[in-house]
């Protein structure tokens, strides 16, 4: 028989060819998959009792002829009829893809490799197509062929006996890539890896204990073998039960997913959902140490076990980027483009409920206690995770404390951008003293109430980005009974603008900001030592000697014996300043100002009485200057010549 494609589209053709081109690869998925549809249906007609025969080895073979450039997909599935290559081959199933089509002509949006053509997507690389294909039912063989033209013809096949269908590719010129096997395994290693009945492809070597050789103790000799090759894991882990895996199962499982990175994931979420959409996966935490890994394409996006894509941006919001692992839906539209897949509505509920199961998990980790080393865990759910390593476990008092320095970018980026979560995070985002200690938010504003609130009631949180650095202030901080805190990611500017605002009646101070008097204001103000015209004299004094554009001379009541001098770098300022180099644009009146400090100077104390007083003019200038480093010291600017200079003159003042 002889006919003609119902196609609307005068000529498909060449149109399938050149606008597929970018990603004419994904043609062996769809053949794939379809091997993979009909042999599930087999099985499913088996189990109901439809089929009586034998199901046999239901194995799909890939095969390349070199010689006479084909390649093969075939399966043991139900095969069809006649009549079913008439209704699913010739009739196009194309209502959808031309209309897809004629919209999209004009559009250069790689949106094409999401789309299934299906079974036509053989075109793309083939002059010819064959199918040799035999249904279940006892009916005959068909032998259908086209050579990329509407014209086809089908006749009856009285060779082909068993079971199942063999598609033929006869590729085209063009595309001689897809007849090598290195090609073809890593389109398989690619779309199918995990595909759910195993495919066989080529062959590989495995080391096997030979049955005739000995070496000299008589053991038997380990000698090389070839054996048909399975390139896929058809159960892949996110497919099986949490409870029947182990922490090893889901680490293995990693590192099959990802060769390449060596280091351990922290833990994981098992996702598995069937209303009011269907989802498995799994997700893992990674360390995010002092980056934000800009390569972002670690969560792989599968359907039915079907690899589609690893650009996951749309799917899951952007933090959640920042984790590991594969997401298994069919309820995500895979034919449209991805400006359609953010505003989807089932796209958007997935993406919330992966927020929310990851924010659920975080909070479940921190109600776990660890006692005496031993982790115990008040929420069943949380059984499924296996006990991590006990010895780490001492020092800590939950789960999310052990693991916290490893996740907090992780989760501050989350609160920053996604505010449901935020709102959860609330409830276990965790503090970090610079001793080492954690705290919720809650119990930390407990902690820190009574000592800590300034004159206008607002509870005041100090806290260093740098313990070493900032160690004279943070002493003088914890000398006054203050705690401080750590905060050091690369984040911590703009998320401390977000707990002002979230958290009513609080303020962040870094230590070096103020002298410690002031960083947390009581209304006890010490009586000032020098007059009025003391003090006007004593201003240029000290200006003479300092470069004037990067320091303030401020003059302040404060203890007698706290330092003559300190230096301080205003909160707000530098804090924008920060802000604006982290968030690139839109802030840049901030980024561009100078760095500048101020020079407190304790007017109660009395070296700056003896500077007021010296009547030898160099004597004095070498007293400020003295002072001047000192303070400098403390605060970790005096470097290079000006320490040196320090170093010598404080030698000869001895
Ligand atoms: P889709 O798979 O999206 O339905 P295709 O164009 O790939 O579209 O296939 C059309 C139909 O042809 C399938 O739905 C199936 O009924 C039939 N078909 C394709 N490949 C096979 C196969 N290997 N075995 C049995 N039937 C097949």
């Amino acid at each position: 028989m002889q006919g003609k494609l119902n196609v609307q589209t005068e000529n498909i053709f060449p149109v399938i060819k050149k606008f597929l081109y970018s990603d004419h690869e994904i043609f062996l998925r769809e053949l794939i998959s379809n091997a993979v549809d009909a042999t599930q249906k087999l099985k499913t007609l088996s189990t109901r009792g439809d089929f009586k025969g034998e199901l046999g080895d239901l194995t799909i073979d890939v095969k390349i002829d070199s010689k006479k450039k084909t390649l093969t997909v075939s399966d043991r599935g139900i095969g069809m009829t006649a009549d079913e290559v008439e209704k699913y081959i010739n009739q196009i199933a194309f209502s959808g893809v031309t209309d897809f089509m004629e919209k999209y002509k004009d559009s250069h949006e790689p949106l094409i490799g999401h789309f299934g053509l299906g079974f036509y997507s053989a075109f793309m690389v083939s002059d010819k197509v064959e199918i040799f294909t035999k249904s279940w039912k006892d009916e005959p063989a068909q032998h259908w062929s086209c050579e990329g033209n509407p014209e086809f013809s089908m006749e009856e096949d009285k060779k082909h006996t068993d079971r199942g269908t063999d598609i033929v590719l006869h590729i085209a010129d063009d595309c001689k890539e897809f007849l090598e096997e290195g090609t073809i395994l890593q389109l398989l290693k690619k779309y199918c890896r995990f595909m759910p009945v195993a495919i066989r492809f080529g062959e590989e070597s495995v080391w096997v204990d030979s049955e005739t050789d000995c070496d000299k103790d008589g053991k038997p000799k380990r000698v090389e073998k070839k054996q048909p090759r399975i390139i896929n894991d058809p159960e892949p882990a996110w497919k099986k039960s949490p409870s029947s895996l182990t922490d090893e199962d889901y680490k293995k499982f990693y590192h099959e997913l990802f060769p390449m990175n060596f280091e351990e994931p922290l833990f994981q979420i098992h996702l598995n959902v069937d209303y009011p959409f269907n989802l498995t996966g799994i997700l893992y935490f990674p360390k995010v140490r002092k980056t934000i890994d800009p390569n972002r394409n670690k969560i792989q996006l599968y359907c039915n076990q079907v690899f589609v894509t690893d650009q996951v941006e749309g799917v899951v919001p952007d933090y959640l980027m920042l984790l590991h692992g594969v997401l298994d839906s069919p309820d995500i539209p895979l034919n449209v483009s991805r400006s359609y897949l953010q505003s989807d509505g089932n796209v958007k509920k997935i993406s919330q409920h992966i927020s929310k199961k990851v924010a659920d998990k975080l909070e479940e980790m921190s109600k776990s206690k660890i006692e005496n080393g031993e982790l115990k865990i008040e929420n069943s759910a949380a059984a499924a995770t296996p006990n991590p390593d006990n010895s780490q476990l001492s020092t800590f008092n939950s789960q999310l404390e052990s693991k916290w320095d490893d996740i907090k970018i992780f989760v501050q980026y989350g609160m920053l951008t996604d505010e449901k979560f935020c709102e959860r995070a609330m409830k276990f985002y965790l503090l970090k003293g610079v001793d080492g200690s954690y705290y919720t938010l809650d119990s930390y504003r407990e902690k820190i109430k009574a000592l800590q609130t300034d004159k206008d009631k607002t509870v005041c949180y100090l806290y260093a980005s740098d313990a070493e650095e900032e160690h004279t202030y943070i002493e003088k901080a914890k000398a006054k009974g203050y705690d401080v805190l750590l905060m050091d990611s690369p984040l911590e500017s703009h998320f401390i603008n977000l707990l002002e605002q979230k958290i009513e009646k609080t303020r962040f101070v870094r230590v070096d900001s103020d002298t410690v008097e002031k960083l947390i204001p009581h209304d006890d103000s010490i009586p000032e030592k020098l007059s009025k015209e003391e003090k006007e004299k004593l201003q240029p004094i000290i200006e003479g000697e300092i470069d004037k554009q990067k320091f303030t001379v401020q003059l302040e009541s404060l203890e007698e014996n706290d330092a003559p001098m300190q230096v301080t770098q205003s909160e707000f300022m530098r804090r924008y300043r920060e802000m604006a180099q982290t968030s690139g644009g839109g802030m840049g009146f901030y980024g561009e100002l100078p760095e500048s400090y101020n020079l407190v100077v304790n007017i109660n104390h009395p070296l700056i009485s003896r500077v007021l007083n010296e009547t030898d003019a160099e004597k004095q200038k070498e007293l400020v200057h003295q002072l001047t480093d000192l303070a400098l010291l403390g605060n970790g600017l005096l470097k290079g010549e000006a320490l040196s200079k320090f170093l010598k003159r404080s030698v000869e003042m001895i």
